[in-house]
């Protein structure tokens, strides 16, 4: 089976199991994810928000615009990445997902990057790096890869802020642009 019959799968699984009925039933659709499926890096989100929602892709809104300059400003394609969030639909009114939420969509979310296999896993925003980072503040290792084991290999996180968050905060907004200028290096030092 090839990477996307594998995600075509597992999109299956999650629908057949039911996860979270209570926001499937008020959403419009199950948001998988977008973009390249050998890429190396793999963004992970919150949620889907309204437009998401509609359009069925991650981060096509307001904070979607902002992350796609960031990609543009640090030398990378949307194409060339993977974006998803840790929960899969929309929460109703946009408001934040429970945890009893993120912990039902969280195998599913590992199992997704085993497929994808990346080799950095970029959180934004708290609600996805808790899972990854248990007990860290964002506000304290933004930026900073962190290097865990994944299975049976290891993976790199880089904590960033979400471009939600960071989209009307004048310094967050300039700490995440920092951040984001830093990936390249980042990158290259882990291919090495
Ligand atoms: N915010 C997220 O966390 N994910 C999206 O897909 C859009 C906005």
């Amino acid at each position: 089976m090839n990477k996307q019959q594998q995600l075509d799968g597992l999109k299956q699984a999650i629908l057949d199991t039911d996860i979270c009925p209570d926001l499937r039933a008020q959403a419009t659709q199950l948001v998988m994810g977008d973009g390249n499926l050998d890429a190396d890096i793999v963004f992970i989100g919150e949620a889907p928000g309204k437009n998401e929602d509609i359009q069925g892709l991650p981060f096509v809104g307001a904070a979607g615009k902002f992350l796609n300059e960031m990609l543009a400003s640090a030398n990378m394609k949307r194409e060339d990445v993977y974006i998803t969030n840790i929960v899969k639909y929309r929460p109703p009114n946009n408001r934040d997902p429970l945890p009893d939420e993120k912990k039902a969509f969280w195998p599913y979310l590992l199992k997704q990057l085993q497929i994808i296999d990346p080799k950095i896993v970029v959180t934004l925003g708290r609600h996805s790096m808790e899972y990854f980072l248990p007990g860290m503040f964002i506000s304290q290792i933004h930026g900073e890869p962190k290097r865990i084991q994944f299975g049976d290999h290891k993976i790199i996180i880089v904590p960033l802020y979400h471009p939600a968050a960071a989209l009307y905060n004048g310094s967050l907004r300039q700490t995440l642009i920092d951040d984001f200028c830093r990936m390249p290096e980042i990158i290259e030092q882990i291919s090495q």
